[in-house]
């Protein structure tokens, strides 16, 4: 993990620690940075502006954060997208909607 000068952890570092389609709170990820909630909570903030996580409200008090996963591409046809993963175990085995073949998932 790379931190800022000022030893707060950067945008990109708090991004960069959540796992795609992996759910958390800012009290979780504070915890892992040792900085203050509010700062995360900024940091998560910026990122969801960006388009680069998503923020969901389940409750008033509970607001979780999720990182999308990467983009795909198939090694067959060449075609990028998104998989939208609907199911824990379609997840795993990512497919080609366009020729079918199967995927290997590459983080960027
Ligand atoms: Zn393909």
């Amino acid at each position: 993990m790379v931190d800022t000068h000022d030893g707060t952890p950067g945008v990109g570092a708090v991004s960069e620690a959540m796992l795609p389609l992996e759910p958390y709170t800012a009290g979780e990820l504070a915890s892992r940075f040792d900085a203050s909630k509010a700062t995360v909570r900024r940091f998560l903030n910026a990122l969801a502006r960006d388009g680069r996580i998503r923020k969901k409200v389940s409750e008033p008090e509970r607001v979780i954060w999720i990182r999308d996963s990467p983009k795909d591409e198939c090694p067959r046809c060449g075609n990028e997208f998104e998989i939208k993963h609907v199911h824990p175990v379609l997840q795993a085995v990512p497919y080609c909607p366009t020729c079918g073949s199967r995927l290997r998932r590459h983080e960027r």
